[in-house]
């Protein structure tokens, strides 16, 4: 870096400025060029506003290792493992995606709940990197000491692998073509250089083509594994369409992708696919993004036949077994071993582990798992659902309306108490009634105020935000993901001691120790505070702002039932629906909320105004 500097300086750049998130890494005698300061990434957007407005050529010199070669280097000891990792508290998180915003990383997953989609992060690819926590809001807390608690019952299973039958391997009369694809950083080219040294081990033929594109980026990697009974026999080593006889798909999108399924052909090709359904860059840029995962699924199984394809949650299945996402591919790979659809033997690409020198036992568990994946997928299941099912009672969607509705007066009589309950579910009855009326059938309005008006009334505020991290249910989501000797660090921005950022003017959060939980306790105390002039924090613009939505949700759900009737019960439903776009905390949530009420407007404009309702609305 420090040459660098140098060489920009010798070029005729004026200032220059590092910008690293390991400031304290070069002491105070690092040989620079004249003039460079070294400035933490925190300050990031501050620099570039300073050489915006200074003079001549400047140059920022961004120093931050690929978080891709940073999460390989640790597995190997290669590099420090900062014994810390985030944790978001789910039930406290909105939705907004404003931690994706911030951090540009696909390791915060979405999280589908009762209560909608929320974020998670992903253990085993999170970086460490931490920007995600500069999110805005009171989500996420550190897990300091500790690891990520395991599968519980694996090792009493692991006996069975011995007794597992083998399955009948490929011939190869005709060289063999093999797809591997998925997503960089995961170890897709891991797994093809595992096939090709097996197959080398056994003296056949092999070739090992990766296409890695923007793989360090969370992009699509692809490799082209092709093996035959002797080198000779292999001609060529691309995949040409319709020739692939295996697929392993760890990411149902790249899989997708026309370049792969054209590699596949009825009576060719079989496939073993993961449906776990990753972030996506897209995803960060578009919370509320829904991908066709299903249309891709079925889109596959018409290419090659419903036999040919197999599906499942290896991701899913291979963290709770294992503790590890990164064990998904070879999982995957053992079981398309077990299924008949790689032509070397178990001996083989057990020394081709061995000789790959990372993770020796566990790649050869997470294959054998994969086989038994395929051979008794019960009994994976099984042993898989403890760990998985630690996530939290809000990731159990309800059946059907009346389940939804009683999920919520149970949510809002522990959040504040049965008369606030009472005046939620009278609303939600007058409108079913109404509904009623007008709709031979399907109750959409009355699921749409069910859930809105709920979402309304439940606000985040500082006691429920200190009941949510204080009722039990958050320490048994973080016992059931972590074990060991840790401790908590809470990220807040208080809202009457915060001090906003000097450059953007944005709320700034500060870090709290585990004496925070005691504090959070006694404020949880403190909800029937809720709303009355003794309320501290009732008083604030946001508050009040919050109270009059739900008047206004009030006012318009009874002017919605006044006006119901089937022509309109469509626009019905997507006016009662805004308040779900309404998400985050602070200046985030106002930004929603102002894009929520211009919505508002124009709809409620066309539910008033009957004839101009064919009109297109502005979105
Ligand atoms: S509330 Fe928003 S910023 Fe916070 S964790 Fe959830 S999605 Fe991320």
């Amino acid at each position: 870096m420090p040459a660098l500097t140098r060489q920009l300086e010798a070029e005729g750049v004026g200032t220059i400025v590092v910008v690293t998130d390991e400031p304290e890494k070069y002491g105070a005698g690092a040989p620079f060029a004249r003039g460079v300061s070294v400035r933490h990434r925190d300050h990031l957007d501050a620099v570039q506003r300073e050489l915006r407005a200074s003079g001549g050529v400047s140059a920022l010199v961004y120093d931050q290792t690929c978080a891709a070669e940073k999460r390989r280097r640790r597995k190997r000891g290669r590099f420090a493992d900062p014994a810390r990792r985030s944790f978001i508290n789910t039930r406290v998180c909105e939705g907004c995606g404003d931690c994706s915003t911030k951090s540009n990383c696909v390791s915060v997953i979405p999280v589908e709940t009762e209560f909608g989609r929320k974020r998670a992060i992903d253990q085993s690819s999170c970086n460490k990197d931490f920007s995600c926590q500069n999110g805005f809001c009171p989500s996420f807390v550190s897990v300091e000491g500790g690891s990520p608690r395991r599968g519980k019952a694996q090792a009493a299973a692991e006996d069975r692998f011995a007794h597992l039958p083998a399955p009948q391997l490929p011939t190869l009369e005709r060289p063999y073509s093999i797809v591997i694809a998925g997503v960089g950083g995961t170890g897709i080219i891991t797994v093809g250089a595992l096939l090709g040294m097996a197959a080398h081990l056994e003296g056949k033929g092999v070739s090992v083509l990766d296409m890695t594109g923007v793989a360090q980026k969370g992009g699509a990697v692809t490799t082209y594994v092709r093996i035959a009974a002797r080198p000779d026999d292999l001609s060529t080593i691309r995949i040409a369409a319709g020739e692939a006889n295996a697929v392993i798909g760890s990411d149902l999108l790249v899989v997708a992708e026309n370049a792969i399924m054209t590699r596949m052909q009825r009576g060719v090709t079989r496939a073993v696919i993961n449906t776990n359904r990753m972030a996506t860059v897209a995803f960060i840029k578009n919370p509320d993004l829904r991908t066709p995962w299903d249309a891709m699924e079925d889109g596959l199984r018409d290419a090659i036949g419903a036999d040919a394809a197999r599906f499942l949650d290896a991701t899913r299945l291979a963290t709770a077994l294992l503790g590890d996402s990164l064990a998904t591919n070879i999982f995957l790979l053992g079981h398309a071993w077990q299924m008949g659809l790689v032509p070397v033997t178990r001996e083989a690409l057990y020394r081709a582990i061995e000789l790959n020198g990372a993770a020796i036992d566990a790649n050869r568990r997470a294959f054998e798992w994969g086989r038994l994946a395929f051979h008794d997928p019960a009994s994976v299941e099984r042993h898989a659902r403890p760990v998985d099912t630690d996530m939290g009672s809000d990731r159990v969607l309800a059946i059907d309306l009346d389940a939804a509705i009683a999920r919520r007066v149970d949510y809002l009589t522990a959040y504040q108490d049965a008369a606030l309950a009472q005046r939620y579910r009278t609303l939600v009855d007058r409108v079913r009634a109404a509904e009623a009326r007008v709709a031979a059938q399907g109750t959409p309005l009355a699921h749409a105020v069910a859930r809105n008006y709920f979402k309304l009334l439940a606000i985040k505020d500082e006691y429920e935000v200190a009941r949510l991290y204080t009722d039990g249910e958050f320490d048994r989501q973080v016992a059931g993901a972590f074990e060991g000797d840790y401790k908590l660090r809470y990220h807040f921005a208080p809202p009457l001691w915060v001090k906003p950022d000097k450059v953007t003017g944005a709320p700034v959060k500060r870090s709290y120790g585990p004496w925070m939980r005691h504090a959070l306790k006694a404020l949880a105390r403190f909800k029937g505070l809720r709303g009355s002039w003794l309320d501290p924090f009732g008083h604030s613009a946001e508050r009040k702002l919050e109270r009059r939505l739900v008047a206004d949700y009030e006012r318009t759900m009874a002017e919605l039932e006044r006006g119901l009737s089937a022509d309109n019960l469509a626009l019905a439903v997507e006016i009662a629906s805004l308040p779900a776009s309404i998400r985050g905390y602070g200046h985030v949530k106002h930004k929603s909320i102002d894009a929520a009420q211009a919505r508002e407007a124009a709809l409620l404009a066309q539910f008033r105004a009957p004839a101009a309702r064919e009109m297109p609305i502005a979105a």
